[in-house]
């Protein structure tokens, strides 16, 4: 099958992806489908009877489509890929297909909650050794449940949202403690799943129908002051030094999409409690990778290199240990992986890791070094799916610049 919508070699957005976003050409928020270098607003071909579920796809954010669930989904699946390669596509009304350079992007969807989750193995190794010197780094939990804590959704902004250093309550060493702006900025590299359908409260999602409510992925930012969440932390967790800013990748890749690409997880040791079992395949051999632009150079470069089919935890566990206490999930929830790490140097999913802490400060294409961010810097997370004999799929930008603080 050949898309009508011509499709650049080594594009994100190949006619295997579609995948939906939120887009905006001055008409107000368009729910949009990408391929190639163009975007179809749903609106208008649901609107001329050329796609099914107009209502919802002529909402401005996803979530009413998201509630549908996944017969709605691959219905839609279905006939855009028929739009798109038959002469169907003749009958798709001028001003639909837009070109993807000249639209602003918008929150693709709207977050009522936000869970961050901590499943690489790697990632709370190196965070527990740097946080807890010389105590064992897995807590005893670790190995038997995905730990995650509730973030704050009110601050998840699309792609190219500029963010402001955040200032807090930092203790250096043991000086008493002041507010300032964090010294120590940082991303975290990881992936999130958007829900669909959900449960009702009291009910439980289990691992086997994990496909039925996750809709599709995003790149996630979870940009991070690590001074304020190291003085914070204890006993309850993650708060201020998280809640600032989370940023999103603009294109939701569907689930349905990424299925080609699905493998074994890691080896569990031990082997998990009943609800947290899962037949078939739940990793994702997704290609990581983090650039770092310092304002004003030419381009960015690669910081970090990793794959998110190396997590412990996949997302069908995540999402049944979620709802094992009967909490309901709703139609565009964010459930987020945890900052990705691999096991060797440079596959770290963020700065505190990369530099141990600012020991080991990277050194820049301009000459400059890093432990953590400066103002004017632009990190970019790009994720892509490839194996032999399918198509590239990517995940397009998800990207932010750092803003001094106020
Ligand atoms: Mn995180």
């Amino acid at each position: 099958m050949t898309s009508r919508i011509p499709v650049p070699d080594g594009s994100d957005f190949p006619l295997a992806n579609l995948p939906y976003g939120v887009i905006d050409a001055g008409e107000g928020p368009r729910l949009a489908v990408a391929i190639g270098d163009h975007a179809i607003d749903l609106r208008v071909a649901a609107g001329v009877g050329l796609l099914p579920h107009g209502a919802a796809l002529s909402a401005p954010t996803l979530n009413p489509f998201l509630a549908l669930g996944r017969t709605a989904w691959l219905e839609t699946r279905i006939a855009l890929t028929e739009l798109l390669t038959t002469d169907r596509f003749d009958r798709l009304p001028g001003g639909a297909v837009q070109a993807r350079a000249g639209l602003s992007m918008v929150r693709p969807f709207d977050p009522g909650d936000f869970v961050d989750f901590y499943s690489s193995i790697h990632h709370a190794a190196n965070l527990g050794s740097l946080f807890r010197p010389g105590t064992e780094p897995l807590n005893p939990n670790w190995r038997h449940l995905p730990v995650a804590y509730h973030g704050r959704s009110s601050s998840i902004v699309v792609s190219g949202t500029p963010v402001r250093r955040p200032r807090g309550q930092v203790r250096p060493g043991e000086a008493p403690p002041h507010t300032a702006p964090t010294t120590a900025l940082d991303f975290e590299l990881e992936v999130g799943f958007i829900t669909g359908p959900g449960n009702a409260l009291g009910d439980s999602i289990s691992a086997d129908s994990a496909a039925d409510h996750i809709f599709g992925l995003v790149l996630v930012n979870d940009w991070s002051a690590r001074d304020i969440q190291r003085w914070e932390y204890v006993p309850l967790g993650p708060f201020l030094g998280k809640s600032f800013a989370t940023t999103v990748s603009p294109w939701v890749v569907t689930l349905e999409a990424l299925s080609p690409y699905l493998v074994p997880g890691v080896p569990q040791d031990p082997e998990p409690v009943e609800y947290l079992r899962t037949r078939g395949d739940w990793a994702l051999d997704l290609e990581l990778e983090v650039t770092l632009q310092p304002h004003g150079a030419a381009a960015g470069q690669v910081v970090t290199r990793t794959n998110f089919a190396g997590n412990y935890w996949t997302m069908a566990q995540q999402l049944a240990h979620v709802t094992i206490n009967g909490t309901n999930v709703r139609p565009g929830d964010l459930y987020a992986s945890g900052t990705i790490s691999g096991p060797t140097r440079g596959s770290e999913g963020s700065l505190i890791e990369l530099t141990r802490n600012g020991a080991e400060p990277l050194r820049l294409g301009d000459g400059t070094e890093r432990t953590f961010l400066r103002d004017g810097d632009t990190v970019t997370l790009r994720g892509w799916c490839q194996r032999p004999g399918l198509p590239r799929l990517g995940f397009g930008e998800c990207t932010g610049m750092v803003l001094p603080a106020t």
